[in-house]
């Protein structure tokens, strides 16, 4: 029985996604990426087309890369993916074009303008969670594709109290960093891609994100430890993302609960409980890396896609190893 008719058969409202059509979804996408990023090329919009040709780069081979790697390389596909992916948002800033994080979006924002921050910021930070969750902080972040090159593993688990109020402070420095700009005279980049007369702001903003989200990991020993006390873009993310139908999932029958899972996760999430309870893993703080997945000695682990209660029967998706 396929896993689609297992899951009518069990009235569940998730579905497996065939990887054949998930590939599918992807080339397509990276097509019209490389055609667009070909038509920005020679129509000199250099920022935009470097980035379009990245993004269809990552979804398309560097993810099949990551599809059809044996279970020991899958982690090392995925930084891969994340590499690229994130080098496809921090190549229009390198490139003059502003910045595409949420400090351009509060520049054009307060600014009054149009841009590619706006739209980049409602795909991947608002409308995309809605689908998929934290995706983006686990396979193209630009900041997340050097913390993961760093020594520092996993933290000693979740800080509470003020650490969780962090990111709010974040986010209003972010929105802080964009009027300080316009009130210095700076203006938000051409809608049209062209390059900016100044680069300087977008340097400063990534050696402070680089230097405080590398610090935090190596003071706390925490790899990700910016992207649970400190990102801006988590403190919009772990709302956006709540109900994202893109989610790990468990089967309580196959799990034994040796906590392998629990102890690869880089966010804390404590994936061994709810393997047990056969629960789909909230995404609020789950960025899909699929460590747990990988770790499970079991396959009890998989990715899923639907709004969904436990799913009884799963199969490899995207990603899953055979
Ligand atoms: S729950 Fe699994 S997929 Fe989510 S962040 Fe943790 S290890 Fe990665
Ligand atoms: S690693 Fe697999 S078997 Fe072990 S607790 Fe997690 S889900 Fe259960």
């Amino acid at each position: 029985m396929s896993s689609r008719a297992q899951a009518m058969a069990g009235g569940r409202r998730d579905t497996i996604l065939p990887r054949p059509a998930v590939f599918a979804a992807t080339y397509a996408v990276t097509a019209v990426a490389w055609t667009l990023a070909g038509l920005l090329w020679s129509s000199g919009n250099r920022p935009f087309a470097v980035s379009l040709f990245a993004l269809g780069l990552s979804l398309g081979p560097c993810l099949t890369a990551y599809a059809t790697a044996p279970r020991p390389l899958k982690q090392l596909q995925r930084r891969v993916v994340l590499l690229v992916g994130g080098l496809s948002v921090l190549a229009p800033a390198l490139l003059g074009a502003g910045s595409m994080d949420l400090e351009g979006f509060f520049l054009l924002l307060f600014a009054g303008t149009a841009g590619a921050a706006l739209g980049h910021t409602l795909v991947t930070v608002i409308a995309g969670p809605l689908v998929f969750g934290r995706a983006l902080c686990g396979w193209g972040c630009w900041r997340a594709m050097v913390l993961e090159l760093l020594p520092a593993r996993r933290g000693p688990g979740r800080r509470r109290g003020a650490w969780a109020l962090l990111p709010y402070l974040g986010l209003a420095t972010s929105a802080g960093a964009a009027l300080g700009l316009l009130a210095l005279g700076h203006r938000p980049p051409a809608p049209t891609g062209a390059p900016t007369a100044s680069l300087l702001p977008v340097l400063v903003a990534c050696s402070v994100y680089y230097a405080a989200s590398i610090g935090l990991a190596l003071a706390l020993g925490d790899q990700r430890a910016f992207c649970k006390y400190l990102c801006p873009s988590s403190a919009i993310l772990r709302f956006t993302s709540r109900p994202a139908l893109l989610r790990i999932a468990a089967r309580p029958d196959a799990c034994t609960g040796c906590g392998a899972c629990s102890r690869v996760c880089p966010m804390d999430v404590d994936v061994a409980a709810l393997a047990a309870a056969g629960g789909r893993i909230g995404p609020g703080e789950c960025v899909l890396c699929q460590r747990c997945v990988h770790a499970c000695p079991k396959d009890a682990l998989q990715l899923t896609f639907g709004a969904a209660p436990p799913p009884h029967a799963i199969r490899p998706a995207l990603g899953g190893h055979p």
